[in-house]
């Protein structure tokens, strides 16, 4: 599907451009700034392309789905499986901890003990060491997970003392409806204090599709893009 390839390779380059230019207007190196690329509901043709075109980090937030792909990935174009990192950033229900352990390379949605427990099991168990960072909360009651600020701490000593778990930093997705740049901004302050205890807790995944800029602006490492890169989703939250 040359077609296809073709209209990603656009998404990448408009979304690279978006990136330098965010990060020129404060000052930034780009070379900081990670891009994963979200391809949830997306086939697994996208990820082989994707990988063609240099992409290395994709981001998946559903295990059923994610597994799947990834060993269909794995059977009909191997040499992409084995180019791309994978970062698991849905919510995860404990029981699917192991089965997210066996294929996700960094895992952003970690917000609470049991599940430290799930995954450090899961990954010893896998053989494998997985890059933690904890999710956020920065706005009460919407549903979509992370930690309270308070809790991180203890969090963060749990993950820290985790075999096959490393804890890298934080991750979080800005209130619905509310300034990304207030956000964003109170999350880097979190950020700071977090590092202050550990400092190898140095990376903010932050920014999406409508908000890289403003993530950029406050520190982000990693940014998740989906639609402003494959188009819009069939169905989405
Ligand atoms: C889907 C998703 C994204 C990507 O969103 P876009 O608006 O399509 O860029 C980022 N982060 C999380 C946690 C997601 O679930």
């Amino acid at each position: 599907m040359a077609a296809r390839r073709d209209e990603l390779a656009r998404g990448l380059e408009s979304v690279r451009a978006r990136i330098v230019s965010a990060c020129a207007d404060c000052g930034r190196d780009p070379g900081e700034v990670s891009l994963v690329v979200v391809t949830k509901y997306f086939p697994v043709g996208d990820l082989s392309d994707l990988a063609a075109l240099g992409v290395r980090d994709i981001g998946e937030n559903k295990d059923q789905e994610a597994s799947a792909k990834l060993d269909e990935l794995g059977r009909v174009d191997p040499a992409a499986r084995e180019r791309l990192r994978v970062h698991f950033i849905g919510q995860l229900q404990t029981n699917k901890a192991a089965s997210v352990a066996a294929y996700a390379d960094v895992v952003h949605s970690v917000d609470r003990e049991r599940l430290v427990r799930a995954l450090s099991r899961g990954a010893q168990r896998a053989g494998r060491e997985m890059d933690v960072l904890l999710q956020v909360a920065l706005s009460e009651g919407e549903g979509r997970g992370g930690a309270a600020p308070e809790a991180l701490e203890a969090l963060a000593d749990q993950v820290a003392q985790a075999p096959g778990l490393r804890l890298r930093g934080l991750m979080a997705v800005a209130p619905l409806g509310g300034d990304p740049d207030d956000a964003f901004a109170r999350l880097a302050r979190i950020s700071a204090g977090l590092r202050a205890t550990h400092p190898e807790a140095d990376l903010l995944s932050a920014g999406m599709s409508g908000d890289l800029e403003a993530a950029i602006r406050h520190g982000a490492t990693h940014l998740r893009v989906g639609s402003a890169i494959l188009g819009s989703r069939p169905s989405t939250r």
